[in-house]
């Protein structure tokens, strides 16, 4: 395999700050990229602002000889966003490499979730990711090279207590990756997912001491960098910890066409198990995949239910 590289390219990585995003900021610069290292600066929660956590990688990247800009744009404000894209493409003139990272937390059981705390965080992890990618796109497809990264969760993916609006935001972003990847597909723009765990103040407090020193943010980098690399997948799901990496996929059962008398709910709760049945289950490529399958299997039973 020959040696990833990211010369001649241009990174933003949001909330590169600390935790991730700061490894990822790293990481891109080591490997030659230009890096813009934005962070708002803010709490866990999304609170405060102004820290110099952007700075202070920069100089990091910097020291090490490599080239970085701090910006300190709200992901969640779109006019920042166009800013930022603005300064790096004034000060690189261009960007090749998009990691949506950024990212806080405002955990509370539904029952007292405000509606407030489950707006703002949509706004920072949904909104923020689309704000970046709205700034980038036409840029990305004039140039016919992209390469996109969302930051989701297991959270989202399966669910975690008290943390619906997270989860919620987190498992947004597989239906803006699945459609973009798709429109992103002749312009050689590629978009994946990566779903981290990792020791940050985003854990803190979460996991033991032993399981934190395993989930070092620099365990999980590699595969970032393979997903916005020249030879980077699209469309994948790769969760990644203590040096670990998989794929999620989501799949379809082979399922039941029900005619007549069956094709009541009766008959969809004695057709359960069929309908629960892995074996056979496929990934559907996209939408239609699904439809089309449907009207062979209705066929096959017999024409119209
Ligand atoms: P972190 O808190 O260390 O880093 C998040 C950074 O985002 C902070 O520096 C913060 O200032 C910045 N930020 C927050 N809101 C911002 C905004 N509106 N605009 C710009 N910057 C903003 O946490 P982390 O664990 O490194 O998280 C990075 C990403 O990984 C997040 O999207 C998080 O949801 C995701 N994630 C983390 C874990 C984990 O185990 N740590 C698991 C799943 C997903």
């Amino acid at each position: 395999m020959s040696e990833v590289r990211f010369d001649g390219r241009v990174a933003i990585v949001t909330g590169a700050g600390a935790g991730l995003g700061r490894s990822h900021a790293l990481g891109l610069a080591a490997r030659g990229a230009k890096v813009v290292v934005n962070d708002l600066g803010v709490s866990r929660d999304g609170t405060g602002s102004g820290s110099d956590a952007a700075r202070s990688v920069v100089a990091e990247i910097r020291a090490a000889g490599g080239e970085a800009i701090a910006n300190g744009a709200n992901v969640a404000n779109a006019e920042q966003v166009q800013a930022m894209v603005d300064a790096a493409i004034a000060e690189f003139g261009h960007v090749d490499i998009l990691v949506n990272n950024a990212g806080i937390l405002r955990d509370k059981t539904f029952a007292k979730m405000t509606l407030e705390d489950f707006r703002t965080v949509v706004e920072v992890h949904l909104m923020g990711s689309v704000n970046t990618t709205h700034a980038l796109w036409q840029h990305m497809v004039a140039r016919g090279y992209g390469r996109i990264v969302y930051t989701t969760s297991s959270s989202g993916m399966y669910g975690n207590f008290g943390q619906s609006n997270y989860g919620a935001a987190k498992s947004a972003m597989l239906g803006l990756m699945n459609v973009l990847s798709q429109e992103g597909a002749k312009y050689d723009i590629r978009v994946n997912m990566l779903a981290p765990t990792a020791a940050t103040r985003m854990t803190e407090g979460l996991l033991n001491q032993d399981l934190l020193e395993l989930l070092q943010p620099e365990t999980i980098t590699p595969g970032l960098l393979a997903l916005v690399s020249e030879a980077a997948p699209t469309k994948m799901i790769m969760g990644g910890g203590a040096g670990c990496f998989a794929e999620t996929r989501i799949y379809e059962t082979e399922g039941v066409a029900l005619h007549g008398a069956d094709l009541t709910p009766e008959g969809v709760l004695a057709a359960m198990d069929k309908i629960r049945d892995p074996s056979n289950q496929q990934v559907m490529d996209n939408a239609f995949v699904q439809t089309r399958k449907y009207a062979r299997m209705a066929a096959a039973a017999g024409g119209l239910p």
